[in-house]
């Protein structure tokens, strides 16, 4: 049977996530799959619904909790976010690399469910320029942007829970690191060990 690999993405506000595994994802094509979030917040503007997220009220949400249905969830600031189980068993089971791009409680919560998922924490180069792409992406006040700032403090003390630490300086140079970490996860005897019973077989 084939196995997919799960990646779990993690990184304060703005350090780049969507923007790695949006590159990755173009590259990789069919055999990647992102998994879409449920929450409880408004659409913002340009959103979609089954694009960016699932949008449900948070009785729905409870049910869900309740019927078995995510994955993990959280709650963040005053909203419910989850992955809905479903979809990530499916496309491990069709041998996809399915990514999580979800906070640190999250990232925690699967590696319960999931412990070999492998968990990768993006950093900045510099809360400088981290304040810079924030300022950059157009999409908060200063206000929110020191908000943004200060709860990136406090997430960046948990990228040491993670696996591997990978800094976007340069775009592509993150995009390869992280196409590195799938391609050595998939080559890690848990997921190899299938094929080697097929070559010891004939031996
Ligand atoms: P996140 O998903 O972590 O919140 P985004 O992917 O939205 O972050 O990136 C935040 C902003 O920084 C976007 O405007 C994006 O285009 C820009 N950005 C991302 N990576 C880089 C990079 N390596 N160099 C310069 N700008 C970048
Ligand atoms: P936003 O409201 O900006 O889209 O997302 C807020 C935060 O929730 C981000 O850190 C994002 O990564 C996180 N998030 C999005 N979906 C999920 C999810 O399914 N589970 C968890 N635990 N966090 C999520």
């Amino acid at each position: 049977m084939n196995k997919g690999i799960l990646v779990v993405i993690s990184a304060p506000s703005g350090c780049g996530k969507d923007t790695i595994v949006n590159e990755i994802v173009k590259e990789m094509g069919d055999e990647a799959s992102v998994s879409v979030s449920m929450t409880t917040r408004e659409m913002r503007p340009g959103e979609e619904e089954g694009v960016n997220y699932y949008y449900v009220s948070v009785d729905q949400f409870k049910k869900n909790i309740e019927n078995g249905e995510m994955l993990e969830y959280t709650r963040y600031g005053s909203n419910y976010y989850g992955t809905p189980v479903g979809p990530v068993k499916e496309k491990l089971k069709e041998g996809k690399t399915v990514f999580l791009i979800i906070e640190v409680e999250g990232g925690e919560n699967v590696k319960k469910v999931f412990p070999d998922c492998v968990k990768i924490f993006v950093i900045p180069p510099s809360m400088e320029v981290l304040s810079n792409r924030l300022r950059g992406r157009g999409t908060d006040n200063e206000e929110a942007i020191a908000t943004r700032l200060e709860i990136a403090r406090t997430e960046l003390q948990r990228a040491v829970e993670y696996d591997y630490i990978v800094e976007n300086d340069v775009l592509q140079d993150a995009v390869e690191d992280v196409k590195a970490i799938i391609k050595a996860e998939k080559l890690r005897i848990n997921i190899m060990q299938t094929k080697l019973r097929e070559v010891i077989k004939d031996a």
